[in-house]
Formats: structure tokens, sequence, C-alpha cells
């Protein structure tokens, strides 16, 4: 199990990738965090701005964690926002991949917040 991740040690995958590095267990970029989520700089930027914003409570996807905790998720968005607000001039696009069809590859619940330059609407 990776260090104590406070109140949402008991909901952690041991073989997740994101818990591992909410956890700090595996090193990021973070922009921000707290008791709940932490945001990092993707490793693989799609956009000028390119972070993930990923709770530390460990679900799937975003319905899973809307039916499980929406003031979670509400909190993420706030997160998104106030990242974009820093670094994008309060604009961005926020996606949530659903499953393996759609690009997901981490299944645990993360929202990209991409920005800070023109975005195109082509799919990534
Ligand atoms: O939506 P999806 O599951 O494909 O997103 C996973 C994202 O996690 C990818 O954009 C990938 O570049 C990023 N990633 C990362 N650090 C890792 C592994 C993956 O930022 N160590």
């Amino acid at each position: 199990m990776p260090p104590c991740a406070g109140a949402y040690a008991n909901h952690m995958s041991d073989d997740c990738l994101f818990c591992a590095i909410a956890s700090g267990a595996i090193p990021s970029e973070k922009v921000l965090e707290n008791d709940h989520l932490v945001a990092f700089r993707d490793i693989a930027p799609k956009a000028p701005t390119h972070v993930l914003v990923v709770p530390r409570l460990h679900v799937e996807n975003v319905a899973e964690l809307a039916a499980t905790d929406a003031s979670l998720l509400a909190e993420m968005a706030a997160a998104a926002q106030e990242i974009a607000d820093r670094e994008c001039g309060g604009e961005f696009r926020w996606i949530f991949n659903t499953g393996a069809a759609a690009g997901q590859t981490v299944f645990h619940v993360h929202g990209h917040v991409l920005g800070g330059g023109e975005l195109g609407w082509e799919p990534a």
C-alpha cells in the first residue's frame, strides 16, 4: 500500500497508477492538491495546458463518481476552473474519457483540463 492518503486511504486500489500518483508513491508534477483531490500535468500533453484532475477516492469513471459522491465531482470542477483561471484565462475544455473505446486507459476517474491555445474539435 502506498503512503497514507488521509481519509481516503481505505478507498485506494493497490494496483492503480493514479492512486499511487495521488498518494505521492509515484512522482508527478502537481499543480494543485488538497485532502480530496490532486491535479498534475499530463506526461503527454495535448495542449499548452494539459492537467489531470484526480480524486483520491478510487472510482472508475465519472458516472460512478457522480453516483458515489456528487460533491467531490463539484470539487473537481472548481479545481479545473482554478487551474484554468491561473493558466488559460479561465477558458478550458474538460474531458472524461469513459471506457476503452472512448480512449480511457487509466480506470481511475480523471478529468482532463485542456487549454492555453486554439483547440480544434476533433477527438484526440
Ligand atoms: O483518458 P485517459 O485514461 O486516456 O487518460 C490517461 C492520461 O494519463 C493520458 O493522457 C496519459 O498521458 C496520462 N498519464 C500520465 N502519467 C502517467 C501515465 C499516464 O499523465 N504516468
